[in-house]
């Protein structure tokens, strides 16, 4: 007797249903008809069975702030930065740990597993960290979450910026962060990549750098990233996020760029949904997009994953923590509605996300991983991005976190038969 089987589920890379046993919150068995029975049994029903989404870069700290003190008028990023540095001041742990735990609450609903979240490190009493660390071990039983201490304000520009970043990870972030297309120079942005990379080799932790996040072509502090994972090798334990003023670089830059990437193996990953909103706000028409350059870097093979990077805050008015949304977001700005394409970016909210944050050895349906999967009502990779459903099930190390009863819409009319409207495109 298994825990929970699955049965009659699709997976994206067979054409027969399989059936899923689970015991002691691992998977013991994946078969085309399953003869065991469980203690728990849930028929999927063809229902598509998918490794959870992975969120690779979110900001929980500022979540749900929008409008506090003031809305973002500009749209601009600095605007952003300037409305948040007003709330930080009002910012306690339980303001900032009840913020999080909603959002991530919504992400589990959406079917997210697995979450990067920075947090600001740029406050003298690093109040957000150390709610997140107690977040984090809020929901340890449900959800992995990485925390990532982000100098907002910059490393070398801030007052005791470096002292800031050392204390969070004495208190135990999981990652190592910078911003160096924010610091006052060039000089000092290089400056405060050595002292990330330094810091992440002094306390054997991940590095993920958020950089040239500007419309301006001469930001490229990427290629220090780049180098530095390579001459430390550290390698894949790093990332770059959001590299939009790649957008903007010439093609000669970016094809001599690309190899480098490439040989460093480092991880890039692109907001699509928050940098198609504050990107190119000082342009006039022609207005450029400044979402970094995700298809031509997938093709490229460097691994590229996806993030929703904020919900309703100083940066961002929208959101409900669906990756689906991200993903459909990433193929309009980068022309990805090919059929590969398409199919792509369910990869990079899902193994190359896990990739990212270097959890691939207990991630994915295989036997023996742990039972964490996700069921949505939809028949290919198409259709998840065309209609983006909910999960109907949510399924994190053998239990069942969350569960969606999807809509039914009927019309009344007389143009044919069939009442219940499915979005869904008829299987043939
Ligand atoms: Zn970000």
């Amino acid at each position: 007797m298994y825990d929970l089987v699955i049965r009659n589920a699709r997976m994206l890379t067979h054409d027969e249903l399989v059936d899923i046993g689970v015991r002691d919150g691992r998977i013991v068995e994946i078969s085309d008809e399953m003869n065991e029975r469980g203690v728990q049994e849930v028929d999927a029903a063809g229902d598509l069975l998918l490794s959870p989404f992975v969120e690779s870069h979110i900001h929980l700290d500022s979540v749900l702030t929008a409008g506090e003190p003031r809305y973002n008028e500009s749209g601009t990023l600095f605007e952003g930065i300037q409305v948040w540095t007003e709330r930080k001041p009002s910012l306690t742990e339980q303001d900032v740990m009840k913020r999080a735990l909603t959002a991530l609450k919504w992400q589990m609903a959406n079917g997210i597993l697995h979450v990067r979240t920075h947090v600001d490190v740029c406050d003298p009493n690093l109040t957000a960290v150390k709610a997140m660390l107690k977040v984090k071990e809020r929901v340890a039983p449900y959800m992995g979450l990485q925390i990532v201490a982000f100098p907002q304000e910059g490393i070398a520009s801030f007052d005791g910026g470096k002292e800031l970043m050392e204390e969070a990870l004495r208190l135990g972030v999981d990652v190592v962060g910078a911003i160096p297309h924010y610091e006052y120079t060039r000089e000092m942005g290089i400056d405060s990549l050595h002292t990330c990379f330094h810091l992440a080799q002094k306390y054997d932790r991940l590095i993920d750098v958020h950089c040239d996040e500007i419309d301006d072509e001469q930001s490229r502090f990427v290629e220090t990233v780049a180098t530095l994972a390579l001459q430390t090798g550290l390698r894949e334990r790093v990332t770059a996020s959001h590299t939009t003023a790649m957008h903007s670089y010439n093609g000669a830059y970016a094809y001599k760029l690309f190899r480098l990437l490439r040989n460093s193996g480092i991880n890039m990953v692109a907001n699509p949904l928050i940098n198609i909103t504050l990107q190119g706000r000082f342009d006039s028409y022609p207005t450029r997009r400044g979402v970094t350059r995700i298809k031509e870097m997938w093709r490229s093979g460097i691994n590229v994953s996806l993030g929703h990077d904020d919900i309703l805050d100083p940066w961002y008015p929208l959101g409900i923590g669906s990756m689906l949304q991200v993903a459909h977001m990433a193929i309009h700005t980068s022309h990805m509605t090919g059929m590969q394409e398409i199919a792509e970016t369910i990869h990079m909210i899902t193994e190359r996300a896990a990739r990212t944050l270097q959890i691939e050895s207990e991630y994915g349906i295989e036997i023996g991983k742990p039972a964490s999967f996700i069921l949505l009502p939809g028949s290919d990779a198409f259709d998840l991005i065309r209609r983006q459903p909910m999960p109907r099930y949510v399924v994190s190390r053998g239990k069942i976190v969350a569960a969606t009863d999807p809509a039914v819409t009927k019309v009344f009319t007389d143009l044919g038969e069939e009442e219940r409207i499915d979005f869904r495109k008829p299987l043939t």
